[in-house]
């Protein structure tokens, strides 16, 4: 068996094959390592970067069987592996981050709990199983209010804000399985997500924290730092560090809150793994939320997550922003990323754009707008 750190030449092995993969198995071939890539999908983006891959549902037991029995280590990009599954592959290689720690990820009651007990704040929430336990939440929280299913990437579809009682029963009817949690709405100001990495003997660092845009439910733009109070940026790295301490974090993390209107810090989700928010991070940092992950599953040091320019991130969403991709790649200030995908169906991540500014020079509005070029026409609205 392979002792940590990974020595040059050792292989990752890679759960899920999309872009989070791809740029991972990317800061991974750097590092000297390759990558194994477990994906169901052919050709998938991290695929095209990898090594080798294993063509699979992630319920093929077998299958993960034979992944892991050729890697010496296992991570995820991908969360949303059954128990079983995990606790295979677990049984065969070390997995990092753990499958405890997925557990807690994958079902919004167990990870609104652990924030809690962390002493980190969450909108009001209750577990509701029944149309009874739904008035009695309705009657504390109160309205209006998010019904959501508990587990994640249940067809994006997985949500239902109540303003009224008729409302909520519907809702309830609608959304299954049951257990549902129940959460206070938020009127946020703004959204913003914090990266931490830690390695296997606790040494852990969190980059900056970033304010996040969305569009139609998806992220748009990332702007780092964050442009508010520097005192509540601290406030949520170390907010995100005590989180990835309390969970015996080995690994990568993403810790996404909420801004309320009075200024304080409402946690919203936690990722174990790279996340979109962080692609601003392969530009603007000598090492990049994909270096650490790498690192932190290789075990090897961890670099401080240190940002040497301002950012901004922006997505490309769907065939009418990767349609701009010759003068993406023509302009001046855009550091293009794509990520190999051929079908560029509506709402798809194909690709992001980093544009770097000097290191405490973030600009407003305007400036943003004309360093993103030909992509500047589609801020109106964010
Ligand atoms: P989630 O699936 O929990 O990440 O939620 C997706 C998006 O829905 C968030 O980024 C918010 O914009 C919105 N949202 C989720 N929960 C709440 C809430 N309790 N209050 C207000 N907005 C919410």
């Amino acid at each position: 068996m392979m002792r940590f750190p990974l020595a040059p030449n050792a292989t990752i092995g890679i759960v899920g094959g999309g872009q989070l993969g791809r740029m991972s198995a990317m800061a991974a071939a750097r590092l000297g390592y390759r990558c194994h890539v477990f994906t169901p999908e052919p050709d998938a983006p991290a695929s095209q970067v990898a090594s080798v891959t294993t063509l699979a549902d992630y319920d093929d037991h077998a299958a993960l069987a034979r992944f892991a029995d050729q890697v010496d280590v296992i991570t995820f990009e991908f969360e949303n592996v059954s128990a079983e599954g995990l606790d295979l592959l677990a049984e065969r290689r070390p997995v990092r981050p753990g499958p405890d720690i997925l557990r807690i990820s994958q079902d919004r009651i167990a990870e609104k709990s652990f924030l809690n007990q962390a002493g980190v704040g969450t909108a009001p929430w209750a577990a509701v199983t029944t149309p009874d336990e739904l008035r009695d939440a309705i009657a504390t929280i109160g309205l209006p209010a998010v019904l959501k299913t508990t587990r994640l990437g249940y067809d994006g579809k997985g949500q239902a804000l109540i303003r009224t009682g008729g409302e909520a029963e519907m809702a309830f009817v609608l959304l299954n399985p049951k257990p549902l949690i129940l959460e206070g709405f938020i009127d946020f100001a703004c959204e913003c997500s914090v990266i931490v990495a830690r390695g296997g003997d606790g040494a852990s660092t969190a980059f900056d924290t970033v304010e996040n845009r969305h569009r139609d439910h998806i992220l748009d733009l990332t702007l780092a730092p964050a442009p508010f109070d520097p005192e509540l940026r601290r406030e949520a790295q170390e907010m995100a560090l005590r989180v990835a301490d309390r969970l015996g974090l080995i690994g990568l993390m993403a810790v996404e809150f909420f801004v309320d209107a009075a200024g304080r810090l409402l946690a919203n989700e936690i990722a174990p793994r790279p996340h979109n928010s962080g692609h601003w991070t392969i530009d603007a940092c000598p090492a990049s939320q994909f270096e650490l992950h790498i690192r932190a599953v290789a075990g090897l040091a961890l670099p401080q997550a240190i940002r040497h320019s301002d950012a901004v991130m922006k997505n490309l969403v769907g065939p009418a922003d990767i349609a701009l991709w010759p003068e993406i790649v023509a302009a001046p200030r855009l550091i293009p990323h794509h990520y190999g995908k051929t079908a560029a169906r509506e709402g798809r991540k194909l690709g992001h754009v980093t544009t770097l500014f000097p290191h405490g020079a973030l600009p407003g509005a305007f400036g943003i707008a004309a360093a993103l070029g030909p992509l500047a026409g589609e801020l109106a609205g964010s």
